[in-house]
């Protein structure tokens, strides 16, 4: 069996495709050696022997030789011995999933170095500070990666040379005094693992290897895994490289370039290099890169062979691509190519540039921007008009601002926020162990490093708020402080973050959303020409459906009338109608309530002018609207004429031991006729009222909560008992819908029955999951994270449907309801509606419409477009 896999040019085994068995890196190193592409020839060993030996703790048969042979072929094809004491080989070794995972697993450069090949390698570049240079670098990355042994250790020997030397930087150090290095690190690895450093190349080998395969298991790595659910069972594969050198002098670099800008999406070479550097000094952030652009002055040449090979690669691969690149002594070489990670406002611009340019086409585009990262694209922004000074300025990493309490460690944050506030990690730089703590964190701050850093990096792919190298923040863990600007602020003080404009800023600064862009409206005019679901938006008030349709709402799905009774002039009136003791007073505090429903109606059918508003019928308990505290009993007592026991009786009266399942929804109607006759006469005179304006309106009543036809026909008696009075009165018409709520599993399985009497529906998902699952929404919290844990449900039931459960009733709802009514329409209302995986299941169940919060609309606009995109392509692969 094939274990290992060659690459060079014109002796390549792999390609692009097989990233399942030679990771990306690997599949990337394959066709970028074939496309002749400059790349260090080298081998990748595949991801099914790392599954072997995560399994078995053994290598499978016929690696070992398969390894040594590709070496044996790598010395033939470079001229150079493996161990050789003339000409050293030395190689690289890095591991690389199927799935990228920045940062995560580990890596060991110049590996091949022992006491005698540095030598070689000294007299052969010429350069005895070059070779024990990279000897030491070998040194501490092996023992860190491989043996695990002491690299706070390491950094105090090369600093207390450093200081012997009177030097500031590793660079400047003397061949001796890099001996000395290399003499003390042996010793050190020798005490610590209570063995000597192994010399053999081939024993090198193996252990970095096997250390790759281990460090799939690390908690870094699985706690990566989780965050973006890569499967644990993948395995990673290595890959064996040739060295070349970044640190042989000033005509050679190592850096990172994004084939256009990662943060604006702008088209042109993105990235920063560092002279006289080996690569992993640009990505820890220890020396201050220089921007690309530099490199065109100091290295024109292989400035425009890294231009036209960005050019290259970025036309091959048809998107965006992240290198890694080496010039040794003024010869370029690629190492890494792989998809770039982006803003989610850089994926905009990119793809729609990219379309535009016909690189790709548009369903393309519209494909490319994850439907969740809109949220980015529609961030926050410290409030331009607020004046304040910033602590500090740093490198704007990642788009969005957020204010939250100064932690410093991972663990810090994870402890902190789990408290309730927001926190913010602030570091000198982030490493991979602080992965958990970035997730925890609503921004990262460092004060070292540059865009391609590990906490820029990182937070760019969660679209999470950063600002890397802020040096003037000066950060002292120990004291549990940071000093800037002459000003000290502590652990737990808040701070705010703009990852735009780079500003650290003390104190909670107020934040605003920004103007999205135009190609953020190309994107989504495209979206909209792909997609079948229509987009409505839940609001209450004219406000919110103006908001909604600037982001391209079609229409109001829920507008929660309760919402409009927690006014202050609005919540007496309806304690009144609860408290009342018979109809006359109920009837009095409903004549209150009256008008100012209809306002609220009017306002919100002008804001939606031509577009269908669904609204529903009071549905919460109605207790809610009693007070719970003494003072505002007594306010209303007093406000009533009554005495305190009266409303305090009354709100005992009214209390219920589960309330969700309590008198509420349709059941208030039924038992409150008067009610619902209040709340349709409103809808139906602010109908007519704007109607009369010249606007188009479109109105849509729907019942709550109903679980038996006979509740649907009550309530439907009542509204179009009552439209027909509005009508006689005013001796005008308008055209009403009247519809219900689809939330109880028993309205899923009679919908067809009830379908006889609703014109349309919408589901309730809140509560048709709380209902199915027995789960109640307010108090799943405290467990339900285990489940999601456990993979019990794949994700939260209340944030994505539960398909297979939920689904299954929606699916015979739909079926059902539309068998006896075949026009009946059908929406969703509940928050699936804004969450892409159950946008695209309501695609799937061939509704009309999905509405969802305001700003969630740009989400669900495209994610039904993904929807519709995909569902085409694969009614197309199957018929091919
Ligand atoms: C629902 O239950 O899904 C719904 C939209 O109604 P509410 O959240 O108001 O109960
Ligand atoms: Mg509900």
């Amino acid at each position: 069996m094939k274990h290992v896999y060659f690459f060079s040019r014109g002796q390549t085994d792999g390609d692009r495709d097989m990233r399942d068995l030679l990771g990306g890196k690997g599949a990337n190193l394959a066709e970028m050696s074939r496309l002749g592409v400059p790349v260090p020839p080298g081998f990748t060993v595949t991801t099914e022997v790392c599954r072997h030996h995560l399994l078995t703790h053994h290598l499978p048969d016929g690696v070992e030789e398969q390894v040594s042979e590709a070496i044996r072929r790598l010395e033939r094809l470079t001229e150079k011995q493996f161990g050789g004491a003339d000409d050293p080989l030395l190689v690289s070794v890095r591991s690389g999933g199927a799935v990228s995972m920045p940062g995560m697993m580990d890596t060991v450069l110049n590996l091949g170095l022992n006491d005698q090949t540095v030598e070689a390698l000294a007299r052969i570049s010429g350069n005895e500070c070059f070779a024990y240079d990279s000897y030491r670098r070998f040194l501490q990355m092996y023992s860190d990666v491989v043996l695990e042994v002491g690299h706070r250790s390491f950094e105090a020997i090369l600093s207390d040379v450093k200081r012997q030397a009177g030097v500031e930087t590793d660079n400047e150090l003397e061949a001796d005094a890099l001996r000395s290095v290399v003499r003390r690190y042996k010793e050190l690895i020798e005490t610590e693992s209570d063995s000597p450093f192994p010399e053999k190349p081939e024993d090198q080998l193996w252990g970095a290897i096997e250390a790759v395969f281990r460090s799939w298991r690390t908690p870094r790595a699985q706690a990566y895994r989780k965050t973006y659910r890569i499967p644990h069972d993948l395995g990673t594969a290595v890959n064996v490289q040739t060295m070349v050198y970044g640190n042989r002098g000033t005509d050679s670099a190592t850096g990172v370039a994004f084939t256009r800008n990662a943060a604006t999406g702008e088209p042109k070479l993105f990235g920063e290099f560092l002279i006289n550097a080996q690569g992993e000094d640009v990505v820890a952030g220890i020396r201050d890169p220089l921007a690309i652009d530099q490199m065109q002055e100091v290295m024109p040449d292989a400035y425009s062979e890294l231009l036209e090979t960005a050019r290259r690669l970025e036309t091959h691969y048809r998107e965006m691509e992240d290198l890694e690149f080496t010039i040794e002594k003024g010869t370029l070489y690629l190492l890494q190519t792989r998809s770039g990670k982006r803003t989610a406002r850089a994926a905009v611009r990119i793809a729609v540039d990219m379309a535009n340019e016909g690189l790709i086409s548009r369903e393309e585009a519209v494909l490319r921007v994850e439907p969740d990262r809109l949220d980015e694209v529609l961030h926050s922004m410290v409030d331009p008009s607020v004046d304040f000074r910033p602590l500090a300025v740093g490198n704007p990493a990642s788009p969005g601002a957020a204010s939250g309490r100064i932690v410093f460690t991972a663990k810090e944050a994870v402890e902190e926020a789990a408290g309730g506030d927001p926190v913010i990690l602030v570091r000198t730089e982030t490493s991979p162990d602080d992965f958990e703590g970035m997730v925890a964190a609503v921004a990262i701050v460092t004060s070292r490093g540059g865009k391609s850093s590990h906490a820029a990096v990182v937070a760019r792919g969660m679209g999470k708020c950063c600002v890397v190298g802020t040096k003037d923040l000066e950060i002292d863990e120990a004291a549990g402080e940071v000093r800037a600007d002459g000003k000290i602020v502590r652990r737990g003080d808040w701070i705010t973050v703009d990852g735009a404009s780079g500003e650290v800023i003390e104190g909670r600064i107020p934040t605003v959303k920004p103007e999205p862009g135009e190609d953020f409206h190309t994107l989504m005019g495209w979206a909209d020409e792909f997609r079948k679901l229509r987009v409505r938006t839940n609001a209450d008030n004219p406000a919110d459906a103006a908001t909604a349709r600037e982001f391209g709402a079609q229409g109001i799905g829920l507008c929660r009338t309760e919402h409009m009774f927690f006014g202050e002039e609005r919540i007496d009136a309806v304690r009144e109608m609860i408290l009342a003791d018979d109809k006359a007073g109920r009837a009095a505090a409903l004549a209150k309530l009256l008008p100012m429903q209809r306002s609220d109606f009017a306002g919100i059918f002008r804001a939606m002018d031509g577009l269908p508003v669904t609204i529903r019928l009071l549905d919460p308990p109605l207790h809610e609207f009693l007070p719970a505290e003494a003072d505002e009993v007594r306010r209303l007592a007093e406000g009533l004429g009554r005495s305190v026991d009266e409303i305090e009786g009354a709100v005992a009266r009214l209390h219920e031991a589960n309330p969700m399942l309590g008198h509420r929804g349709c059941r208030l109607g039924y038992s409150h006729p008067e009610i619902t006759a209040m709340q349709a006469r409103a809808i139906i005179e602010a109908a007519l009222e704007v109607a009369a304006e010249g606007v188009d309106v479109l109105p849509e009543i729907m019942v709550p909560l109903v679980g038996h036809l006979d509740e649907l026909d009550n309530q439907r008696a009542i509204v179009d008992g009552t439209a027909r009075d509005v009508f006689a009165e005013q001796d005008r018409k308008i055209d009403y819908l009247v519809g219900t709520m689809i939330e109880l599993p028993r309205a899923c399985l009679t919908a067809g029955e009830i379908a006889e009497r609703a014109e349309f529906f919408s589901f309730g998902t809140n509560d048709l999951t709380q209902t199915t699952l027995g789960l109640s929404r307010d108090d799943a919290g405290n467990f339900l994270p285990l489940y999601v844990e456990a993979g019990v449900y794949a994700s939260d039931p209340f944030q994505s449907l539960d398909t297979v459960g939920v689904g299954r009733l929606m699916r015979l709802a739909v079926h059902e309801g539309r068998e006896k009514r075949p026009d009946l329409k059908v929406g969703i209302c509940g928050e699936h509606g804004g969450d892409p995986p159950s946008v695209v299941f309501c695609h799937s169940l061939g509704m009309e419409y999905v509405s969802c919060s305001p700003f969630r609309v740009p989400v669900a606009r495209l994610a039904a477009a993904h929807a519709a995109l995909k569902e085409t392509a694969s009614a197309e692969s199957e018929s091919s």
